[in-house]
């Protein structure tokens, strides 16, 4: 597959789309970015990377990092997590509390907020330091140094967090998140306010592509049932309340966020990530989704 010309296609295709949609402002930091940045990058399993536009300039993955966190956490918890969080599609918005009351405080899939505060506490159980474990470790997916988090993001959105700390709260009284909640909200902010690129992410992904080993290396992150489970759950729960929408359209496990990242994978052929600010009412980015849709319209290439 010439992934290099089928990327130059999407790009001219999405260029005029550019800007349609609206940056995320509840987290102020976020809306300092410009709407029109664009960029994209394929990693294949045989180690070739294919890029277009900005996909070498840092945004904030905000909920991509759910992602990776959940992936940490069943490392360390194993099928035990799932009794406290469950695998269903939410029906509500990304960070909606009305669920909770109806299921004793077990949120229902780990990529809406509750999920992912419940998941951040078993990190803050079994790291001293979860923020420094979850970068390295992406560090080690991705394979280059240094990933680092953006402290004015995580400030912005520290102060911005009444409603995930009534969540978390909410959780704890129901017994389901086990430290304190401050202690959760801390390590959970520094992980959304994480910086990567669209390069860093495709190639942070492409492990589930490669059935839970890292291309390359061979080296095994999850086994292949669980890398498995973890793809199936993206499908059905990582594009927020639009997850329905997003299979119809692209046809690919994804998981997005807030900053306007989409990360996605074709298994057994390569890991992706688009970036694009603007997001649609659904919370994912406008031009990147338009652009995932165009990548399994082009090439025929998807799940289905
Ligand atoms: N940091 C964001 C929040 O908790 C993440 C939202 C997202 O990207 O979905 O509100």
């Amino acid at each position: 597959m010439d992934y290099g010309r089928v990327l130059e296609q999407i790009h001219a295709t999405v260029l005029p789309t550019l800007g349609q949609g609206k940056v995320a402002d509840y987290i102020p930091e976020l809306a300092n970015v410009s709407p029109t940045h664009f960029g994209m990058a394929i990693a294949t399993l045989d180690g070739q990377v294919h890029t277009i536009g900005d996909a070498r300039m840092g945004f904030s993955i905000q909920s991509i990092s759910k992602l990776f966190a959940l992936v940490m956490a069943l490392k360390v918890e194993g099928d035990d997590l799932w009794k406290r969080v469950g695998r269903e599609p939410s029906g509500t918005p990304f960070n909606s509390l009305v669920q909770l009351e109806h299921e004793a405080g077990k949120p229902r899939n780990p990529f809406i907020n509750a999920g992912a505060l419940v998941v951040t506490d078993i990190l803050c159980t079994r790291f001293a330091v979860p923020e420094n474990a979850l970068s390295d470790f992406l560090e080690k997916l991705s394979g280059t140094p240094a990933i680092h988090y953006n402290h004015r993001v995580e400030r912005s959105e520290r102060r911005h967090s009444d409603r995930n700390s009534a969540m978390a709260h909410f959780m704890k009284s129901f017994g389901n998140l086990r430290n304190p909640v401050d202690q959760v909200l801390d390590a959970y902010c520094r992980h959304c306010a994480i910086e990567m690129n669209c390069v860093q992410l495709a190639k942070a992904v492409s492990f589930l592509a490669n059935h839970g080993r890292i291309p390359g290396s061979d080296e095994e992150v999850l086994d292949v049932s669980r890398s498995k489970r973890l793809s199936a759950l993206m499908l059905t729960c990582g594009t927020y309340d639009a997850a329905g929408d997003f299979a119809f359209r692209v046809g690919l496990p994804a998981k997005s966020g807030v900053g306007g990242g989409i990360v996605a994978l074709i298994p057994g052929e390569c890991g992706i990530c688009v970036w694009s600010p603007p997001l649609a009412e659904s919370g994912n980015s406008f031009s990147g989704s338009l652009a995932l849709e165009l990548l399994t319209t082009l090439t025929g290439r998807s799940i289905f």
